[in-house]
């Protein structure tokens, strides 16, 4: 599948015209009048991005676009070139730029829930172009940093942090990366002002640096996040979010009911979006059939009866669900 009609599904006008409405269960069940909140469009970029928009605030997650061919895991249709770990792998600029002028308003903040390349290897290009305000760890920070980002848009956090900006805030919250590699992966490299990083950085200078999720609180919303397939359950008991974006890739099920667990200890949110199970290394456009079947298909059969009251949203890439205040 060429590249150039891949691009036609995501000029502007075509991802607002893609809107998918949802009215939800607790709509129903809230007296109008105690719903204050706006509508949070939630726009999947893939991988573990998404844009969220609440008419005052936008929030990039994670934002990876350029779903560039690297390391192992292309599709051999997909003619562009297949990078190592240890290239460069420039961003592209000019879909980058099609997708967030699309926003029509100007992106806020950034949050990074870990720095490998899939999660951070284009916000360098896009935190240059927005100026939006990047939350990330020290390594996020550093790696920022060598690009050339200012410091006053830098801010680095370790989990515990809970900041209040206008019209929105971020509990930051301790996590824990995927157990890859069938569970033998264990990275605790992190870089700090001491390191010597001379942008461009190849992925495999793009570490973990240690991981984190959020619960970003929204005029009527509050949404959960997740940048990898595992969580540090007790940094999530007390956290009641209207929306979790559960990850749900392979890794998942070499963990002890991962399933279970994460919607137990996050009492069953109303809404459920599967995050982080595409192939990233294919552009848009192309058939995520084979991710779909092994990963988004049995998690959506097992919450019929693990949480049976929540609505699972099955995400498309570039398009974008609204979700009417829950609060
Ligand atoms: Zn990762």
């Amino acid at each position: 599948m060429p590249c150039q009609s891949i691009g036609s599904r995501v000029l502007p006008g075509t991802v607002s015209a893609r809107f998918l409405i949802l009215f939800l269960l607790a709509l129903a069940t809230l007296p109008a009048h105690a719903q204050t909140g706006h509508a949070l469009k939630m726009t999947y970029l893939g991988t573990a991005g998404w844009i969220l928009d609440d008419g005052n605030v936008v929030v990039l997650l994670d934002p990876y676009i350029t779903r560039a061919k690297y390391g192992g895991g292309g599709h051999p249709d997909d003619k562009r070139p297949d990078y190592g770990r240890g290239d460069v792998v420039p961003p592209d600029t000019e879909l980058i730029d099609r997708i967030l002028d699309g926003i029509g308003a100007p992106v806020d903040f950034i949050l990074i829930h870990h720095s490998h390349f899939d999660h951070l290897g284009d916000v360098p290009y896009i935190a240059r172009k927005t100026g939006a305000k990047v939350i990330g760890t020290e390594t996020t920070k550093m790696i920022l940093r060598a690009y050339g980002i200012p410091e006053e848009q830098l801010y680095a956090v370790g989990g515990g942090e809970d900041y209040q900006f206008d019209d929105f805030s971020v509990r930051v919250i301790p996590g824990i990366h995927s157990a890859l590699n069938e569970k033998l992966y264990h990275d605790t490299r992190r870089y700090d002002r001491t390191t010597d990083l001379s942008a461009p950085l190849s992925p495999n200078q793009f570490i973990e640096g240690g991981s984190l999720q959020f619960l970003a609180r929204f005029s009527g919303h509050e949404v959960l996040t997740m940048g990898s397939m595992n969580f540090v359950e007790r940094e999530l008991e007390g956290i009641r979010p209207d929306v979790l974006l559960a990850g749900i890739n392979g890794s998942r099920l070499g963990l002890y009911n991962y399933d279970e667990r994460l919607l137990r200890v996050t009492g069953y949110p109303p809404v459920v979006i599967p995050t982080h199970w595409d192939n990233f290394r294919v552009p848009y456009g192309y058939s995520q059939e084979a991710n779909i079947e092994r990963n988004l298909v049995p998690f959506e059969e097992g919450m019929k009866t693990i949480s049976p009251r929540s609505r699972v949203v099955r995400p498309v890439h570039l398009e974008t669900i609204v979700l009417e205040p829950m609060r």
